[in-house]
């Protein structure tokens, strides 16, 4: 196997929303500094915007609301456990970011000369029609037209730290299994959520809601190399288009489609939340549908329009394969995989407002931060502000390269293992299983018995992956490094919500032994870290961060979104 050595001011790894927008902004801030992409696919459509979106989630739109307004209700989403800094920087820079974008040539459609703003919050609306299939084009094409170094294809497996900082990476080439050693002054982590957690209800390893691609890697090189984490037991589900996993309540309820249950019973008045939904379903009540044959032709071709170009092209060929014509027939939703995510769900490394994880020269953005439910917003937003944080950063960090050998000794460890030629069960079989085994022991309802459970089997899992499995080309052997990180991801999680003895949010963490939410104890984030003596996961509470002394009252409804 070859090793290559390369050395940079700013790592970034990931080059999905944030991670693009961060390698932007880096060029942007210091135009002379050196920026490195690793990307495991290729840049131009990673990621969770392989081509286009249809909204921006969370933009405070002058005269709509404030971001004051937006903290309120993200707190109010969140059940109260939210650091409000970050949530509060994001909302104020989401407005000159949609400036930005619209400069770049993103276009947010104007109806009567005024933005559409859809409510999918509790109490205002922040939600801003945005239709452009080319979004990822529009800024890769940008970005190429820097002198930033992209590696597709190419995994980060280790994070380096030398005197208690961050001195780069240790990445792999997917397709030709070269290790690469990134020296870096400042690393960005923007890899994205743990997309690949449980089991999607369709059966098929990918087919899941969020990017397949990312399957948990930031929060583990975060973990392993100190940093704190957070929101490992927010285990979150949604309730999107059956067995394709795309949106569609958000694209659909607002132009005026009906949300009926199994009983034909309509659940669109008011404000059905995702929690609402997927309790129908849990009820007996599923599968709920949405139905458009009373609206006219123009509003169905324009959610057509949507969603067969910037939200998920495939859909178009999904539903003419399964001869379903909106005019005429209802489309069915259904629960997806449950999942890890910091842009839909609040699990992430964490951050404060400058983006700045717990090791210096460490920064995070997007769905591997907890930027609470930020979405599309967080990740471009947070994107940039990690790039000027590092950007200052850099100057006052020396030219020394870190010793790499032991990081590099212990991948290599690990891929001789894998070299087994005894082993008997594919990478697929085992991921299935480890998947599987997620959804049983780690997933709600959750009680003691089955976390432990869940642990225990997970850390059997973590041997068993060294022996067990048959790796016979590289495509194996990255594959297996991403079943590690999923496992990791389970203990995580079955750490952290052994430790929540209470029931929030819903249906996604939902304790059968502690049924009831217990506000005086947890309304509180808790901090996931590896001790240093037991290398184990510890868990501490702490007190959200407050900036505005939002209101304490939290009816616990949760947005409807996308
Ligand atoms: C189907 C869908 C629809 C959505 N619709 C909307 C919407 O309309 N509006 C909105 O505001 N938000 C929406 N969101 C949410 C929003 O898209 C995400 O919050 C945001 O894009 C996350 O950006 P990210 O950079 O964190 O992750 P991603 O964009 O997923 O990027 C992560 C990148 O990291 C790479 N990667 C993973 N592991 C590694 C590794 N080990 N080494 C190197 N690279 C790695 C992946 O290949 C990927 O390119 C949607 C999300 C989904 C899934």
């Amino acid at each position: 196997m070859k090793t290559s050595v390369i050395s940079t001011d700013i790592l970034i790894i990931g080059g999905g929303s944030a991670g693009i927008m961060a390698a932007l902004r880096s060029k942007e801030a210091n135009p002379d500094q050196r920026v490195v992409v690793f990307e495991k696919g290729h840049m131009k459509y990673s990621g969770c915007i392989p081509r286009g979106m249809d909204a921006l989630n969370i933009v405070t739109v002058p005269g709509v609301a404030t971001p004051e307004d937006y903290v309120d209700d993200a707190v109010l989403g969140c059940d109260g456990v939210l650091d409000e800094g970050p949530s509060y920087e994001m909302a104020k820079r989401s407005w000159p970011l949609m400036q930005k974008l619209i400069e770049w040539g993103v276009n947010f459609p104007k109806y009567d000369g005024e933005y559409e703003v859809v409510k999918a919050h509790a109490k205002k609306g922040y939600t801003v029609t945005m239709k452009e299939p080319n979004l990822k084009t529009i800024l890769y094409e940008r970005l190429q037209k820097t002198d930033c170094i992209v590696l597709n294809r190419t995994m980060a497996l280790e994070l380096i730290v030398e005197d208690g900082r961050m001195a780069g990476a240790i990445g792999m080439n997917i397709r030709t299994g070269e290790i690469i050693i990134c020296n870096a002054k400042a690393v960005i982590v923007s890899s994205g959520g743990c997309a690949r957690f449980g089991l999607p209800p369709n059966g098929y390893l990918y087919g899941v809601y969020d990017c397949p691609a990312n399957t948990g890697d930031g929060y583990n090189l975060a973990y392993r190399a100190g940093a704190e984490l957070t929101g490992l037991e927010y285990t979150l589900h949604y309730y999107i288009i059956k067995d394709i996993s795309s949106p569609l309540l958000y694209i659909t309820l607002t132009r005026g489609a009906q949300l009926l249950n199994a009983f034909d019973e309509r659940l669109d008045f008011g404000h059905p939340s995702i929690k609402s939904i997927i309790k129908e379903h849990t009820d007996g009540k599923g599968y709920s549908r949405i139905r458009m044959s009373h609206l006219s032709e123009e509003k169905i071709k324009s959610i057509e329009d949507i969603l067969f170009t910037t939200e998920k092209p495939a859909c178009e060929r999904f539903f003419e394969g399964r001869g379903i014509n909106f005019r005429e027939s209802d489309i069915e939703l259904g629960p997806t995989e449950t999942y890890l995510c910091g842009g839909h769900g609040i699990t992430g490394i964490v951050v404060n407002e400058k983006a700045e994880a717990s090791i210096p020269g460490l920064y995070a953005a997007g769905d591997v931060a907890n930027v609470g439910r930020g979405h599309l917003s967080g990740a471009f937003v947070f994107g940039e502000i990690a790039a000027e944080t590092a950007t200052e950063y850099v100057k006052t960090v020396s030219n020394e390269l870190a010793d790499s050998t032991g990081y590099v000794d212990t991948i290599k460890e690990k891929i001789e293992k894998w070299q087994n030629t005894e082993a008997e069960v594919s990478i697929e079989e085992f991921e299935y299983k480890t998947r599987r085994l997620i959804g049983e022991f780690l997933t709600a309802p959750k009680n003691e018995y089955k976390l432990n459970r869940g642990i225990e089997t997970m850390q059997g899992m973590q041997k068993e992956l060294f022996k067990k499995i048959r790796v016979n080309r590289v495509h194996d052997l990255v594959k297996a490094f991403e079943v590690e990180s999923i496992i990791s991801c389970g203990i995580l999680s079955a750490t952290a919500s052994k430790e929540r003895k209470e029931s929030r949010w819903g249906s996604w963490h939902y304790r059968s032994d502690y049924p009831n939410k217990d506000d005086s104890n947890f309304q509180k984030l808790l901090i996931v870290k590896k001790d240093e003596n037991t290398r184990l996961p510890s868990v501490t509470l702490r007190d959200p961060q407050k900036v505005l002394n939002i209101g304490e009252n939290f009816e616990g409804r949760v947005s409807v979104h996308e």
